[in-house]
């Protein structure tokens, strides 16, 4: 396993991506159909840049991305259809991320990590369902959305409520993703009209319950 990771990670340095989850987003793209030229693409969670690289090549001049991050992230030699947002996702809004709707929301977010598998997987379900919250407002209709998520008990259900607001929505498991991750990314095509969308599950808003930490994640765990 570890050999299969040196050769993304060899393979990242020598294409000039940031990190190998670029690869993921090229898996995704090739086999989904993603991102078309001359889309304007929302990246969430987009440090260090890898996912903005690709999807900025791929919608050429004509498209853009805007890329939001926690963290900062280094403008230097990214294509200059990126435009970069040093923020909480959950406290942005259309206008502050420079107006006009999206055609694509890609969202490589995930929580810190800590060690306890339940809480992170929660943790995990909860930005993915406030980014479907979101969604009808910031997507078009007929848009794609490509979010990651921590797998577990609740994976399911985001897994049907994306299909009641999408045409289709599944899993799917990057080759660039370590086989032992719990990480699965919900692949998301064609957002459905508003009149269309069954949407009494928005889900995002409950509370969490903390939970005990456990000592030892499983391998591959923190990827
Ligand atoms: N896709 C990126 C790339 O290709 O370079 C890697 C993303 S990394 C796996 C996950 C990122 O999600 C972290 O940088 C983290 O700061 C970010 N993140 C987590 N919660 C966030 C939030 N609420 N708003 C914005 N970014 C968030």
């Amino acid at each position: 396993m570890r050999d299969v990771q040196d050769h993304w990670f060899r393979q990242a340095k020598r294409e000039g991506y940031r990190s190998r989850a670029a690869f993921k987003l090229t898996d995704i793209d090739d086999r989904k159909r993603i991102l078309s030229k001359g889309d304007r693409v929302l990246d969430c969670g987009a440090a260090p840049g890898s996912w903005s690289q690709v999807a900025g090549r791929r919608v050429g001049r004509r498209g853009s991305v805007v890329a939001v991050d926690l963290k900062p992230i280094d403008p230097s030699g990214l294509p200059e259809n990126v435009t970069l947002h040093e923020a909480d996702l959950r406290e942005m809004d259309l206008e502050t991320l420079g107006a006009g709707i999206f055609d694509v929301v890609l969202s490589d977010m995930a929580p810190d990590t800590t060690g306890d598998p339940f809480g992170d997987h929660h943790r995990s379900i909860r930005l993915c369902n406030d980014l479907l919250d979101r969604v009808p407002e910031w997507l078009r209709p007929g848009g794609n959305l490509v979010m990651k998520v921590f797998e577990g008990e609740a994976y399911r259900d985001l897994l049907l409520r994306a299909g009641r607001m999408f045409e289709r929505a599944k899993g799917f498991k990057p080759v660039a993703s370590r086989g032992e991750s719990v990480e699965m990314f919900v692949v998301c095509n064609g957002l459905r009209p508003a009149e269309d969308r069954d949407e009494e599950d928005p889900g995002g808003s409950e509370e969490m319950i903390p939970v005990p930490p456990r000592p030892k994640p499983p391998p591959g765990w923190n990827d």
